[in-house]
């Protein structure tokens, strides 16, 4: 199986290109950011923190977390229930981003992911990918952008789906989850050794789709 990993920081554009260069490819894209984001609203629908480990841990045995694919799109569901929208509501990021950083959550996840990888030619994104969960990817990419120009696209987005937020939040939110997936103990988000860096600050969606297409292609090809 070809299995290909995309790591970096929150919007740097991984999602929309990864789902892109899947298609290209005839891959599928596996959004492990999603995952995070499911078990993130279980913890606020419980009335949990989601930072508090004694809250969250416990309720892992009773929470069902699953992912399907319906006409090549990845469908979240939690409990049975298609959660795929409910999960990029803004505050869901920062959920999510604190119960990821609880061991306990991350090992609950990490099978199916690897799963996911073995039985299929993949895309997958997250932040952990090349370095833990499939360190033996064929092909890495460390796909970051500026922290201005990741919100501003963040911003842009939230505008498009007429939710209302005001930029300076949205950069700020976006710092503080940076600094809180760089710096957590448990497989922090950073570039693996023999990860490639892609910078999307200054290439239009189109000129990042082809850089990537064109390292995938030099990789798998060999
Ligand atoms: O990619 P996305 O913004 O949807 O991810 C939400 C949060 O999930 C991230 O801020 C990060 O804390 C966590 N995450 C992670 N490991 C991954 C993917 C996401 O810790 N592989």
């Amino acid at each position: 199986m070809i299995n290909v990993a995309i790591d970096g920081p929150g919007g740097a554009g991984k999602s929309t290109i990864a789902k892109q260069l899947a298609k290209d490819f005839g891959f599928i894209y596996v959004d492990t950011g999603a995952l995070y984001r499911t078990v993130g609203l279980a913890a606020v629908k419980r009335g949990f923190k989601p930072s508090d480990a004694e809250k969250v841990v416990p309720m892992l045995p009773n929470v069902k977390v699953e992912l399907k694919f319906v006409n090549g799109e990845q469908r979240v569901f939690l409990d049975g229930e298609d959660v795929s929208t409910d999960i990029r509501m803004p505050e869901i990021s920062m959920a999510a981003s604190d119960v990821s950083a609880i061991p306990k959550v991350r090992e609950y996840l990490f099978d199916l992911q690897r799963d996911i990888a073995k039985k299929n030619d993949c895309l997958m994104d997250g932040r952990d990918i090349g370095t833990v969960v499939l360190p033996d990817a064929q092909v890495k990419v460390f796909l970051t952008a500026s922290a201005e120009i990741r919100a501003k696209r963040r911003y842009d987005e939230l505008q498009q789906k007429g939710v209302e937020a005001k930029f300076e939040d949205v950069l700020a939110e976006l710092k503080q989850r940076d600094y809180q997936d760089s710096h957590r103990e448990i497989a922090p988000l950073k570039q693996a050794d023999d990860a490639i860096l892609f910078d999307s600050s200054n290439l239009s969606l189109q000129e990042a789709i082809d850089g990537i297409a064109k390292i995938i292609k030099e990789k798998t090809e060999k």
